[in-house]
């Protein structure tokens, strides 16, 4: 019997206490990253100059569980986990659909977004390894938020590289980030040598996230007693955020149902493989029958790209990474969900696609589409997603009014990675909320 409670949550001590590593099941070897045959000095050589040693261990750890540090635990509860999974039956009951949602609560989060499960344990280990400071790159802002966060709660200085056509618009964001004690650049910035090349062609680039991981990059290897750290995309990412799907299994069991297909927007990955990595895990393993969906935009449909080894940022200062990608020099037009505008994906969630193990849906740059579904899910579950988060939310509305075509009862779960209470500018220029 399906459970028709609207909120299915675990106890506190019922946490996950391990992340999941999908690595040794993935269905083919997972390509090794690798250095150009540029004649510049080695990438991987200065991985472990940028990065906190436990993170590089986790990025190429075949232990398919990894012990969640006492500590991080203890911020994961701060940080008011667990995040409960909802059943949408208001919404259900709207679109008339026979199918059963449900959704996963991320942004119930002291920044507004997931990021702040892989910023906490990621400020952790660097604070464990007697670094100072951390820097980073932020798109969207959500990333920059997180991370200012989990550096004031762990007591690290931290240095974010904003891309400019963002920093611009999110005023009060930038005021948040600045609240939590974070010192923050618009990119491309002249603090950097990539990022001076071209803020001095000009000082109004509008930059994008692969220049600012370039600046972020280049600051870290420049200073011992700092590291850098990567909000989406890598390995060790994408593990802290199981702790998403971990918890959600945990609900579906309460609510004694399963997911047919799994809804998520898609940048570089980490919410969308967080969430669904332990079922496609059980696919895997178990064979569960169970589809993934990525909700993207038209402007960065990473995941349509071609499956290749590139860059991870701008001026080419990361090893190469096998991924679907666009290209890494690559301009992509803005649009208000901006975190889902970067040019590859994770390469674990790559490699499932190459594989057929995720289907993909691009949403028109216009976003009307995918925010007047976010506005349906807004009147009837009440949560206000982050612009990004949309696209999961509408490809999940989509479905729901499929199954009202076909009389199917699907069961339907989206992640709602974040909420947007500091992006409502997006949505009212599109949808004209406050035009006279
Ligand atoms: C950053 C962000 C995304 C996109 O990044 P992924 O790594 O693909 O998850 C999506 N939603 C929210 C709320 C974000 O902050």
């Amino acid at each position: 019997m399906v459970n028709k409670s609207v909120q299915f949550n675990i106890p506190i001590d019922d946490i996950p206490k391990q992340w999941y590593n999908i690595l040794p099941d993935l269905p083919t070897e997972f390509p090794p990253y690798i250095d150009p045959d540029d004649g510049k000095p080695s990438r991987l050589a200065n991985l472990p100059k940028l990065f906190a040693g436990e993170c590089l261990k986790q990025e190429f750890s075949e232990d398919s569980w990894i012990d969640i540090p006492e500590p991080v635990m203890d911020l994961y509860r701060q940080a008011g986990r667990p995040r409960p999974l909802f059943r949408a039956l208001a919404l259900e009951e709207k679109l008339g659909t026979p199918a059963r949602l449900y959704y996963k609560s991320e942004f119930y989060s002291p920044t507004g977004s997931h990021k702040v499960n892989t910023a906490l344990a990621q400020a952790y280990y660097a604070k464990q390894q007697g670094m100072e400071r951390i820097t980073t790159e932020t798109g969207a802002g959500q990333w920059g938020t997180a991370l200012a966060y989990a550096c004031a709660v762990v007591g690290l200085d931290v240095t974010v590289y904003w891309v400019r056509a963002v920093h611009r618009w999110k005023k009060e964001r930038l005021q948040l980030m600045k609240f939590y004690g974070a010192d923050v650049h618009a990119s491309p910035s002249p603090m950097t040598a990539a990022g001076k090349a071209l803020y001095d062609k000009d000082p109004d680039d509008p930059g994008s996230l692969a220049i600012a991981i370039s600046e972020g990059l280049e600051d870290a290897l420049n200073d011992e007693k700092a590291v850098y750290t990567l909000g989406s995309v890598l390995n060790h990412v994408i593990l802290h955020q199981t702790i998403i799907g971990l918890e959600t299994q945990k609900q579906f069991e309460l609510a004694d149902d399963y997911p047919d297909i799994m809804f998520s927007c898609l940048g570089g990955g980490s919410n969308f493989g967080g969430f669904t990595i332990p079922f496609m895990g059980e696919r895997l393993t178990k064979g569960k029958d169970i589809k993934f969906v990525a909700a993207q935009s038209e402007v960065s449909p990473n995941m349509q790209g071609e499956y290749a080894y590139d860059f991870g940022d701008h001026a080419g200062l990361t090893p190469m990474l096998k991924m679907m990608t666009l290209g890494h020099e690559t301009r992509m037009e803005p649009i208000y969900g901006d975190g889902l505008r970067y040019h590859g994906a994770s390469p674990i969630l790559s490699l499932l696609r190459h594989e057929g193990y995720i289907d993909t849906v691009a949403y028109p740059k216009d976003e009307k589409h995918v925010f007047q579904n976010a506005q349906l899910f807004l009147r009837t579950e009440g949560f206000l997603p982050a612009p990004e988060s949309a696209y999961g939310v509408c490809a999940a509305i989509d479905e729901a009014k499929r199954c009202k075509e076909t009389g199917e009862e699907k069961v339907i779960a989206f992640n709602v990675s974040g909420h947007g209470f500091m992006d409502m500018y997006g949505y009212d220029k599109v949808l004209g909320l406050t035009k006279e």
